[in-house]
């Protein structure tokens, strides 16, 4: 892990919402020193905005599942309209995200919005973006210039276009395309220079994480402001999380991105979870709740991992809060090696399982029983760290793995084959 780039952070928020500093390291905007903020997570309401009753709702669901600022479109007056109301109601800094018309920023600042986000692909109109910057430096309201691969190319004079920057980064993969990034954010950003405004967070988004990579670097060697990392349409879940932890972890791991954005086509409150298991996997973030280790499985298995591993993960995001490691092996082959800082952990056998606690082993069950015990033996464990009768990550004892034949009764053919070098090493509570 590289270390953070400084930049020049700024403040989204106020008093009620709490602000949220994104970015640091450099002076801000009025001379103060500054640290680096932790790396905020944020994402976008899927609703209408004017819709205010389903809006607060869904920056209420936002929230709680640990965005730190959440943005809504702007499309229409009638949704700029409903800005006060959902400010009224809702106690997270937000975004308004606005395109084509500059008009739904100047009204968006009115009704007390934390943050403007605007596209130089459809608002380029000088004296437009400067009454935009004017209106947000009076009320000191930062600005998020977002490039999108998809909406800064010029269609009538792409080809043009391409000709003229064609030469710039043609060692590049996508080399026209990230120069025309390059020069419409150098062109947006003159805008902004030449009105002494730096309360600027730049985001240059892209479907391909090949391209966001290079444009994020190229960008954080050229400008000191802090970044909001994307990647655009990345697709459905399944594809647009591999995708935007791809070129968003490859930035994060090299010291680049303040704050960041996982989008797919799914419901936002797994975009939110998504990004905050990022930053938790990269050392950003201090994990709140059960992290679970949980075996693949293999022709060793011989009980139903997947459905207790579901299981087991949802009621321990309800039920822990403390930070403990929580195993699901699908045998004692390798289970107990791979599960060795675990709090708690369960071996799968012959439709039976052995419990451990810290490396004790506490509990042989059959199948159907080892998701309710190994759930009562995390709440009992979480219950004597809170009593400051156990710490977390203090493994007591070794765990042994048991006996695959007698405890288990697996293993057979392994041992035949030779794979298997020790038989009995532990014995059955
Ligand atoms: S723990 Fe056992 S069942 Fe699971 S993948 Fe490893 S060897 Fe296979």
């Amino acid at each position: 892990m590289q270390a953070r780039r400084p930049t020049r952070p700024i403040y989204v928020g106020n008093e009620k919402t709490g602000i949220v500093q994104v970015g640091g390291g450099l002076p801000d905007s009025r001379g103060r020193k500054t640290t680096p903020a932790p790396v905020s997570v944020q994402t976008m309401t899927a609703g209408y905005t004017h819709d205010v009753d389903k809006c607060v709702a869904e920056i209420h669901k936002l929230h709680a599942a640990g965005a730190d600022v959440v943005r809504v479109a702007v499309p229409e007056k009638k949704d700029t309209e409903a800005l006060k109301e959902i400010l009224n109601q809702t106690s997270v800094p937000i975004v308004a995200d606005v395109h084509f018309h500059f008009k739904r920023a100047l009204e968006a600042v009115e009704a007390g919005i934390h943050k403007i986000r605007l596209n130089p692909g459809n608002i380029n109109d000088r004296d437009q973006v400067n009454a935009v910057i004017d209106a947000c430096k009076e009320r000191g309201i930062p600005i998020r210039v977002g490039v999108n691969e998809g909406s800064i190319i010029e269609r009538r004079d792409k080809r043009k276009r391409m000709e003229e920057l064609g030469r710039y980064f043609s060692d590049h993969k996508h080399g026209h395309l990230l120069a025309i990034m390059i020069a419409k954010l150098e062109e947006y950003l003159d805008i902004f220079h030449e009105r002494d405004f730096h309360d600027v967070v730049i985001s240059a988004k892209s479907m391909d994480p090949t391209l966001v990579i290079d444009a994020y670097t190229e960008i954080s060697r050229r400008w000191d402001y802090p970044l909001h990392l994307g990647v655009t349409h990345a697709g459905p879940k399944e594809t647009g999380t591999i995708r935007s932890v791809v070129a968003l972890g490859t930035l994060l791991a090299n010291g680049i991105g303040d704050t960041v954005r996982i989008s797919y086509a799914s419901d936002p409150v797994f975009e939110v979870e998504d990004a905050i298991e990022m930053l938790c996997c990269l050392g950003l973030r201090e994990r709140v709740g059960a992290e679970l280790i949980a075996c693949p499985t293999c022709g060793r298995i011989q009980v139903d991992l997947f459905s207790l591993v579901d299981e087991v993960r949802k009621i321990l995001s309800k039920d822990i809060d403390l930070p403990m490691k929580v195993a699901v092996m699908g045998c004692v082959v390798n289970g107990p090696g791979e599960a060795e800082g675990a709090d708690v952990a369960v071996f799968a056998g012959d439709r039976r399982g052995i419990i451990y606690v810290q490396g004790e082993r506490v509990a042989t069950v059959p199948e159907e029983e080892i998701l309710e015990r190994l759930l009562a033996e995390c709440r009992a464990f979480q219950d004597k760290v809170r009593r400051g009768e156990a710490r977390l990550g203090e493994k007591n004892v070794a765990i042994i793995p048991p006996d695959p034949i007698g405890d288990l009764g697996s293993g057979m053919e392994l041992i035949k084959q030779g794979r298997v070098q020790t038989l009995t090493v532990g014995r059955t509570t």
